[in-house]
């Protein structure tokens, strides 16, 4: 099974919006005029697309997000829901497991990497699939998360102070045939932390570091 959010998920989410169950309590405070986000209001509410994976197939999921407004400056803000990463159409269990599969093997080359099962989720309208240099870009992407990192860290640190994920952290390596460019070498292992925090935040807390943590780290 290619790791993906459920339409079950996107549709919980959906329903929260229409509950009006969704509240800025989790965002961080305006970064221009540092108005707590409890007293940000409802701006608007856009639909967004997300892509999904059923049964090897692309599909597209809609569902509503909520933005509010600082309303000392003006600035608005997005809640996103725990499956989703801001600009990104696929969702996080799909970025982070392609990723991770990616990363977990030193052999492993892209075109390897968007395989599950000996084939590549596809879209159902032409021949085209879930393409290698996708994942190249996810990579990238989660490699932007060190303040989430970093705050997980000290959480998952502060929980179980003899936990093994600082030996594990240290040991990690990445294999030089996975990189041409030190830039590169950095990115593939900020994203390897990020996958490791995350196992160790999911055992520990039994929830996701995107479920609320990246959301007060603004996504940085
Ligand atoms: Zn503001």
């Amino acid at each position: 099974m290619p790791p993906t959010a459920t339409l079950e998920d996107v549709k919980a989410y959906q329903l929260k919006v229409e509950k009006d169950k969704i509240t800025p309590h989790n965002l961080p405070p305006c970064p221009r005029c540092r108005v707590d986000s409890s007293f940000f209001k409802i701006h608007a509410y856009r639909e967004r697309r997300f892509l999904i994976i059923i049964e090897m197939l692309i599909k597209a999921a809609y569902c509503s997000l909520v933005r509010f407004i600082c309303p000392g400056c003006g600035k608005t803000f997005t809640d996103y829901p725990d499956f989703a990463i801001p600009h990104k159409h696929y969702t996080r269990p799909s970025i982070t497991g392609f990723s991770a599969s990616y990363l977990e093997s030193d052999d492993t080359t892209y075109p390897q990497a968007v395989m599950v099962d000996n084939s590549t989720p596809g879209y159902p309208q032409n021949d085209a699939t879930l393409a290698p240099s996708t994942i190249h870009r996810w990579i990238t992407t989660l490699s932007r998360f060190t303040q989430t990192c970093r705050k997980a860290l000290i959480l998952l640190l502060q929980e179980n102070p003899v936990s093994s994920i600082c030996r594990d952290l240290a040991r990690l390596i990445i294999p030089q045939r996975k990189y041409k460019t030190n830039q590169r070498k950095k990115q593939l292992f900020g994203c390897r932390q990020l996958v490791i925090i995350e196992a160790f935040f999911q055992a520990t807390f039994r929830t996701s570091i995107f479920t609320k943590l990246a959301t007060r780290c603004a996504f940085s």
